[in-house]
């Protein structure tokens, strides 16, 4: 059984919430006179989406899109499905992707190709962690909070078969 060793702690709550704060501030900034659609990507997303919701300056409408989870294994298979799509209108819109954490990056780019087909104004990506080592497509992260190693980390929404997700910190799980 898998189990979180204390000392195995790869970012504090206090560290997650300095991080967010930060994110929705550039956020509240940048989008000061609109009303973007934030579109999390489930289920990884729901904690980190909202903390930020609650830390913006502005009003924003809430939508989620779930795709075809890893399963079991800790490796994508590079295969990515919609499972649960929009329901919210996505045409002329300002579309923040939020994401929990971009690695292979193939995920977040099926994202932004799928909105792009639906002609939003502009699509952002907002990522907490972004583990570039591994990336395999092209994602420009417009609001990061922070890079990470290649490891497998879980909390804060994070899962490892769908255990952990609620951690209020973020670590790491060997093998
Ligand atoms: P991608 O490889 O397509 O960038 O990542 C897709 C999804 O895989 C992420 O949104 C996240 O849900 C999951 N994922 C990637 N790396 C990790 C990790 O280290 N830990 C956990 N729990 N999920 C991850
Ligand atoms: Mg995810």
């Amino acid at each position: 059984m898998l189990t979180p060793d204390p000392l195995e702690v790869l970012i504090t709550k206090e560290e997650i919430g300095r991080l967010v704060e930060r994110m929705a501030q550039e956020i509240s900034e940048d989008y000061r006179d609109k009303y973007p659609l934030l579109l999390g990507i489930l289920k990884g997303s729901f904690v980190f989406m909202a903390d930020l919701v609650r830390l913006l300056e502005i009003p924003v409408e809430v939508d989620f899109i779930r795709l075809s989870s890893y399963g079991s294994s800790k490796v994508s298979s590079g295969k990515v499905r919609v499972i649960h799509g929009l329901n919210s209108g996505v045409k002329g819109r300002d579309v923040i992707i939020v994401d929990d954490i971009v690695d292979t990056g193939l995920a977040t780019r099926f994202v932004i190709d799928y909105l792009n087909k639906r002609k939003p104004a502009s699509v952002r990506v907002c990522a907490l962690l972004d583990k570039p080592s591994r990336r395999k497509a092209d994602v420009p992260i417009d609001y990061l909070g922070v890079k990470v190693p290649d490891r497998f980390v879980v909390g804060y929404g994070l899962d490892c078969d769908e255990r952990f997700r609620d951690l209020p910190d973020i670590r790491i799980v060997e093998g």
